[in-house]
């Protein structure tokens, strides 16, 4: 946590998906509103997970209303003067220009919170996280538990019908027959079109 004495700055919440960001910027959020800030919630619009558009939810079913989003402008343009907390929702999917926004608010004196996966299926960087993590004054960087050995997850593992994504199939896929796996690095799999099919397993 920053504890600077001029308020603006930037906390970014990152790690695979089941690591906890979604509880933890929750968290973040309800303690704002208890200490009475003025709390804006953004969420983009690419993620529908089990409760619609129009909440920030986290696997173990806590909520939060939150506004969708599909570019870090709207952002802007949405954001209130009188904002003290502007908190942003799976920020991985969001245009290179989420930096700019993210670094104008915390400018004008808002604490900024950016939840979001820091790596794609493939275990790459995903989108514009890691520019947000160099910005940040204050990173968290969660693991899950990988499904396959009980180790810590720092992977995301893309299935398509049980079986891992190619290397080259898109970073970004809405509404497919794909299913995600919290896996650490022993246990994650992305084959390549150039690769013996036992890679598959
Ligand atoms: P994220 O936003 O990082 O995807 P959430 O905050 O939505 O994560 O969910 C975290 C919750 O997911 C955990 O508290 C736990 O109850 C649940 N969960 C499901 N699968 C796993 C896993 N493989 N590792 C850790 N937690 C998991
Ligand atoms: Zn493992």
């Amino acid at each position: 946590m920053y504890h600077g004495s001029h308020p603006g700055w930037i906390e970014v919440i990152a790690g695979v998906m089941f690591s906890g960001k979604s509880e933890e910027l929750i968290r973040r959020v309800r303690r704002a509103i208890i200490a009475r800030r003025k709390v804006q919630v953004f969420k983009s619009h690419l993620d529908s997970r089990y409760t619609g558009l129009y909440t920030v939810s986290s696997h173990d079913g806590k909520e939060l209303e939150a506004a969708p989003i599909d570019s870090a402008a709207e952002i802007f343009r949405q954001a209130r003067p009188t904002t003290e907390l502007v908190a942003i929702d799976e920020a991985q999917f969001l245009d290179p220009e989420i930096v700019t926004v993210a670094s104008a608010l915390a400018a004008r004196g808002v604490r900024v919170i950016l939840a979001g996966t820091d790596t794609d299926f493939r275990g790459e960087p995903f989108g514009a996280m890691g520019a947000l993590l160099a910005i940040a004054e204050s990173v968290d960087k969660l693991q899950a538990i990988c499904v396959v050995c009980g180790d810590l997850a720092t992977r995301n593992q893309r299935l398509v019908d049980g079986r891992p994504a190619r290397y080259e199939s898109p970073t970004i896929l809405v509404g497919g027959r794909e299913s995600y796996e919290a896996r650490c690095r022993h246990c994650h799999r992305v084959p390549r079109k150039d690769e013996d099919q036992t890679a598959l397993l």
